[in-house]
């Protein structure tokens, strides 16, 4: 029985012959006059004679029906300039286009809010408002999207980031081919403040000039910097010193963290090859001796106990366990010292991170943390991460209640580029770049009026 929530294909899934399209319904609509001022001279120009266009409309959703708007237009003649012109039709399309401008609005929309792919947008807008636009049309409506956006974003797009700036960044690069993205996001507002497209590997000197010019910008509007978090890369910390001085710099948790669960898994993979490389070799067949017999059931117990630690290992990572999965893991580590110390420097690991701690008590423990990792011979050189000299600068923000520990504010919007560059670019140039990363801007720049349209919407429907 059909309900609510039923996933039902479009009528039109399936269709092979174009007579088995659904018909448009064809609306006549009139630009004509008998006289027009000239847009060169502003001479009112007489009527020379009429012509036609076909524009595709948005199409009728209720009938499933597309729509084509013939339009007949006056061409005009002026005297003055000796030039012939036509009547304008603008609001209704762009010259030469064949499509109306609702279809382009529509179209841009699909791929730079909904971040819709062109090809899957194609069958959007022929599903929902039958009418079909072949995909490279629409990548060539966003590219020039693209070119616009540029154009409207640089002078304004600062005052209006900065206009309730926290004082809190996060700042990262992002690497495309040939070229890398810089961007500073705000940390709090997660607004994307400024960026850059460089065509090479960024340098000190590049993330200096970057950063000065956002200081730069701070400094024209009295503003000024709280706090800043980037990811471990030694880009940062000399360039942040030139430019903005003594400022409290946070590495992000996350990559620490990352870093660090990554050595734990690999050493836990390391024990367990150990292991299973302890496991008996059998002859071929069924074991006929009673030492065949017993090597068999040994190897079989290996096996069993590498196959549990492979299926198990993220319970030697994973922040908070349970009950049970505190269980399994004392089962599956039973006879391997090795693995319970594991465990414990991973929640060592987790409690130096811990919001509710200083940081000068977070140092005393990772430096406790230190001396206990120096008497594990093997355990020190998986787990060296943790004498990396930037740990100390990812406790930072447990004395700065504001600033951000992780710098996910910046890594969010290089997710969404990432995603959007899988699909999306017929060529990747720099321009092309720079185009897309100011349409996404403009995107996150409306994003609070669709935002508050929503909320009107709800509230309109509760009344
Ligand atoms: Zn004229």
């Amino acid at each position: 029985m059909p309900g609510p929530g039923e996933y039902r294909p479009d009528p039109t899934e399936g269709t092979t012959r174009i007579d088995d399209l659904p018909k448009p319904k064809v609306v006549c609509q009139s630009r004509n006059y008998r006289r027009r001022p000239c847009p060169r001279c502003g001479h009112s120009s007489y009527r020379d004679r009429l012509a036609r266009r076909t524009l595709h409309d948005l199409g009728d959703p209720l009938t499933g029906r597309p729509r084509d708007i013939v339009l007949i237009y006056s061409q005009h003649h002026c005297t003055g300039c000796r030039k012939y012109f036509n009547a304008d039709m603008t609001d209704l399309a762009d010259p030469g286009s064949h499509y109306t401008r609702r279809v382009i609005d529509a179209a841009v929309r699909l791929v730079i809010e909904d971040g819709l792919p062109y090809r899957p947008a194609s069958w959007a807008l022929w599903r929902e408002h039958r009418v079909f636009v072949p995909f490279a049309t629409i990548q060539n409506w966003v590219e020039a999207g693209g070119k616009k956006a540029t154009r409207r974003i640089d002078p304004d797009s600062l005052d209006w980031a900065l206009s309730d700036f926290s004082g809190y960044i996060a700042a990262d690069e992002l690497y495309d081919g040939p070229f890398c993205v810089l961007s500073i996001v705000d940390n709090r507002t997660l607004k994307r403040l400024i960026y850059q497209v460089l065509d090479h590997d960024p340098t000190r000197k590049d993330i200096e000039a970057f950063f000065g010019r956002f200081h730069a910008a701070l400094k024209a509007r009295g503003l000024t910097l709280k706090g800043i978090t980037t990811d471990g890369s030694t880009l940062y910390p000399e360039p942040i010193a030139t430019v903005f001085g003594e400022v409290p710099h946070q590495l992000c948790t996350f990559h620490i963290l990352k870093e660090v669960t990554k050595a734990v898994l690999g050493a836990v993979a390391q024990l367990r090859k150990g292991l299973a490389a302890t496991a008996p070799q059998l002859a071929r067949g069924r074991p006929a001796s009673k030492a065949a017999r017993c090597a068999a059931r040994r190897k079989k117990r290996i096996e069993q106990k590498v196959g549990d630690l492979f299926e198990h290992r993220s319970l030697f990572v994973r922040h908070h366990l349970t009950a049970s999965e505190r269980k399994t893991l004392m089962r599956i580590t039973r006879g391997q010292p090795h693995l319970r110390v594991l465990r414990g420097l991973m929640e060592e690991v987790y409690r130096l991170f811990d919001r509710r701690c200083r940081t000068a008590t977070a140092l005393v423990r990772l430096a406790q943390l230190r001396a206990r990792l120096r008497r594990f011979g093997q355990l020190r050189e998986t787990l060296k991460k943790l004498f990396s000299p930037g740990l100390e600068k990812a406790l930072v923000f447990l004395d700065e209640k504001l600033l951000g520990s992780t710098s996910n504010a910046v890594e969010r919007g290089n997710r969404r580029y990432r995603k959007m560059q899988k699909t999306v670019y017929r060529v990747r140039t720099r321009r092309a770049i720079e185009a897309r990363l100011a349409l996404d801007l403009l995107r996150e720049r409306q994003a609070q009026g669709r935002a508050e349209t929503t909320n009107t919407l709800h509230k309109a429907r509760a009344a």
